[in-house]
């Protein structure tokens, strides 16, 4: 099992298997995409697949695959099958726009994926079309009805809270009541805001910390007799990999959970690495730190890839300090 310098397993990996998507949230990418690269700067899914197999030999079960907009990538089914047939890997999980989810899902179940997360910040048509500048929302209500239909378990739709937006947060509040979904509401961070002279336009205020949150939606709830927000225990959350608070409401099918990355920060309790569609290996979120592990997997010398991952370990910061803005967009990293 993989153990950073300040004690913790690490042995989550976050893939992101591209970089391009088929929304250009507001708040993700810019409007024209991201600049094509050529299919050389790609990992190849073959080598994502052996730098899996690699990292499964160091001690990382669990793999999440994200992007940009995993679905898109061609040949994702096979490497799903690929990746959950790994020795090592107990655990293969996607998180996804939802959109691609009808057609994709009975066959990425059947390969071996276990959970889904959704992502969905809003229940409205119109938000949707503006928040993802070219949505259908209709395909991730459709999406979000196959991976429950194809069963997969839990499943989680997670929303970035955005002050400005003015979300309507009960109706998600009532989507985990109706519904046994998990919602999560995600702080909004400061990635990729350093690009350009405003970023994507991240600001401070235009996060909404956690605390203020939950108190948010208990009064809300409560005025419109859902009830109070009740804090679940171990052992009755949504089996998870990540630093969510978990409620739910009286009678409520599903749960409500809260994810902060700023104003709680879980840095103590981090467990994973991300790498890159570019074969970048990331120690941190919040740091532009990497470590190139693609010339290392193109060469096939699986020790010096295992020294690579070893060095990004060691590279963990204890916490990230606050840093606020990251060279690379949360499409190039993954979330
Ligand atoms: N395209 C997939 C999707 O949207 O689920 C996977 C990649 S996306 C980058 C992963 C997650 O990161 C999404 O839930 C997205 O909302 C979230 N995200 C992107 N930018 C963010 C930001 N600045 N703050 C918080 N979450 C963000
Ligand atoms: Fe695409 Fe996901 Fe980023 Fe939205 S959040 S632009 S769906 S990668």
């Amino acid at each position: 099992m993989g153990m950073d310098q300040h004690g913790r397993t690490i042995d989550y990996l976050r893939l992101s298997i591209t970089d391009r998507c088929n929304l250009r949230c507001l708040y993700c990418m810019p409007e024209e995409g991201v600049p094509p690269k050529s299919h050389d700067a790609m990992l190849t899914l073959e080598e994502i697949a052996s730098f899996v197999a690699i990292a499964a030999s160091e001690g990382f079960s669990r793999v999440r695959l994200t992007g940009g907009e995993p679905l898109v990538r061609l040949g994702v089914v096979d490497l799903v099958a690929q990746i959950a047939r790994t020795p090592g890997i107990e655990r293969v999980a996607m998180t996804t726009n939802g959109i691609l989810l009808p057609k994709y899902a009975a066959a990425l179940k059947e390969a071996g994926l276990d959970r889904v997360n959704i992502s969905l910040d809003t229940l409205d048509p119109q938000q949707y079309a503006h928040i993802t500048r070219r949505g259908d929302i209709n395909g991730v209500f459709a999406g979000i009805d196959t991976a429950l239909e194809v069963g997969f378990n839990p499943v989680k739709v997670n929303a970035v809270v955005i002050r400005s937006l003015g979300q309507d947060l009960l109706a998600f509040a009532r989507l985990s009541c109706d519904r046994p979904l998990h919602m999560r509401f995600i702080e909004y961070m400061p990635v990729g805001a350093s690009q350009g002279e405003h970023g994507l336009g991240w600001s401070k205020k235009d996060t909404i910390p956690n605390e203020e949150l939950i108190e948010l939606l208990d009064e809300q709830a409560q005025a419109a007799g859902l009830g109070r927000l009740i804090p679940l225990t171990e052992g009755s959350r949504p089996e998870g990999w990540g630093p969510a608070r978990y409620y739910r409401f009286e009678g409520a099918q599903g749960t409500v959970g809260f994810i902060s990355a700023l104003s709680r920060h879980f840095c103590g309790e981090c467990n994973r690495l991300r790498i890159t569609a570019e074969g970048r290996l990331r120690p941190c979120l919040f740091s532009d730190l990497e470590f190139d592990v693609k010339a290392a997997l193109r060469s096939g010398d699986n020790d010096k890839v295992r020294r690579i991952l070893r060095e990004a370990l060691t590279a963990k910061p204890d916490e990230h300090h606050y840093q606020v803005g990251t060279e690379r967009l949360m499409s190039q990293i993954g979330g």
